[in-house]
């Protein structure tokens, strides 16, 4: 693209103190005019920040004050002109413009506030996501996003994952269930996948040793919870010759990474949401599951028998047993029955009720499930038919466990959740551009 002033520097990027006399150009929205009659200040807003333009009637060109003056906020503008030090303006700086070029006029009322004073519903900022982001605050959460998926995607390939993609369109359901988005494929009946899980596990009989994936999970289930969603992104792994330990192991180490570098490079972003992020501290504790319900059951506020699933209330009574004992909020149930996990986690040799499977948890939800697999074929065929599913379905599966699977591990992070849980976000939709639930579909 040629546009006339090409940009010289976002707002956050300009020294007056170094570059001196030099011409810059900053490009953005109008975030404010503000016009006092003799002065008027204009203030550009871009990814990065805000540059305050300052326009004095006497000193400069009538036409060039008259454009400035008349802008129609969020409008989209070119301003070039010289910076000076200015200790009240955002950034330590002022611009002394000796053109201001209307790229593009908005319509005025906008639909939503863009100053982060008024508050609007969620739907409301959904539905125009294009001006929400235009607030601060949202912006600076996808960037912390994008950190978070950057750090992950470090820290996994360093530890020697390969990155990897699953197909979403699928012709089975991952984990049986109903769970499950059909679709039209041609003249057949498909799904959405709702994990990678068969595909990574295939990977390992192909001798890809470590996999990794970014990616979404579709699942259909009708919650309408604010941890939730129809359309997730999972980060998940699979490794080769490792146990469930093992696994558990690269999740915290992973943790405890991406909180280290979002702290060292989204501190902006951090500050403009006010959160004074901690590293937490590895290891995380582990707690057995059977110890997990005898900590519910000592509440009394429920009472779970062995080999029932944990819900939110549960969950809840054991992350503030967790943070009392550690000061933490992070941590592991393991050792899960065995029937209630899905039917490729392994059961101890000497305790089949029981599976080499946990959950990763935050104080306040679930963050991730994972456990070492049945790599043997017989094992896992009699796994799948026991929990009532039909073996012929996942024949392209338990192929791949014929002709040398080794032992293998690995776990599901859920992406939103993870920042979520870091940020202290109420709403998961929060956490997705244009999030998918029961009742949205667009934009
Ligand atoms: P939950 O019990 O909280 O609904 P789950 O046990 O069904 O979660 P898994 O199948 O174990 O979820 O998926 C692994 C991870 O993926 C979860 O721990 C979570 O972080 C994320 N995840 C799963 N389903 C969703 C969803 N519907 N919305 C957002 N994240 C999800
Ligand atoms: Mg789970």
């Amino acid at each position: 693209m040629s546009l006339e002033n090409p940009r010289t520097h976002y707002t956050s990027q300009i020294d007056p103190e170094k570059i001196g006399d030099e011409k810059v150009t900053v490009c953005g929205w109008v975030h404010e005019v503000r016009d006092l009659g003799g002065i008027c200040f204009l203030v550009v807003r871009d990814r990065e920040g805000r540059a305050q333009v300052t326009l004095v009637k006497k000193k400069i060109d009538k036409e060039l004050f008259d454009t400035a003056r008349k802008l129609v906020r969020e409008s989209i503008v070119a301003v070039t002109g010289t910076a000076k030090p200015e200790g009240k303006a955002p950034n330590g700086y002022e611009i002394i413009p000796d053109e201001v070029v209307l790229l593009n006029e908005a319509e005025s009322p906008l639909p939503m506030d863009t100053t982060g004073k008024v508050d609007a519903e969620l739907d409301t900022r959904l539905d125009s996501r294009f001006i929400d982001l235009r607030r601060e605050r949202t912006t600076a959460i996808f960037k912390i996003r994008h950190e978070v998926l950057r750090s992950v995607r470090n820290f996994l390939s360093d530890e020697g994952f390969i990155e990897t993609s699953s197909p979403k369109v699928v012709a089975t359901a991952t984990e049986g269930g109903t769970s499950l988005f059909p679709i039209t494929y041609f003249d057949r009946e498909a799904f959405l996948n709702q994990s990678p899980q068969l595909f990574k596990q295939i990977l390992m009989s192909g001798g890809l040793d470590r996999v990794f994936e970014i990616g979404p999970i579709f699942r259909a289930e009708e919650h309408d919870t604010r941890r939730h969603l129809n359309e997730a992104t999972s980060i998940d792994i699979e490794a080769s010759f490792v146990d469930h330990f093992e696994v558990m192991e690269i999740l915290e180490n992973m943790i405890a990474y991406v909180y280290g570098q979002v702290i060292e490079n989204e501190s902006a972003s951090l500050k403009n949401l006010g959160i004074e992020l901690e590293v937490p501290k590895t290891p995380f504790m582990k707690i057995p599951y059977s110890e997990a319900i005898d900590i519910v059951n000592a509440k009394g506020e429920e009472m779970i028998e062995w080999g029932g699933d944990l819900g939110t209330v549960a969950e809840h009574t054991i992350g503030e047993y967790v943070f009392k004992e550690t000061g933490e909020s992070h941590y592991f149930i393991t050792d899960w029955p065995t029937e209630i996990k899905p039917f490729y986690a392994m059961p101890y040799e000497n305790d089949p009720l029981i599976s080499k499977s946990f959950d990763m948890m935050h104080r306040t939800m679930e963050l991730s499930s994972g456990a070492q697999r049945i790599h043997l074929h017989d094992m896992l065929k009699e796994r799948i038919e026991s929990q009532g599913l039909n073996p012929d379905g996942f024949d392209f599966y338990l192929r791949a466990f014929k002709y040398g699977m080794p032992p293998h591990s690995g776990w599901g992070v859920g992406c939103e959740r993870l920042v979520m849980t870091m940020l202290g976000v109420e709403n998961i939709r929060d956490t997705v551009l244009f999030p998918r639930d029961r009742k949205r579909l667009s934009p």
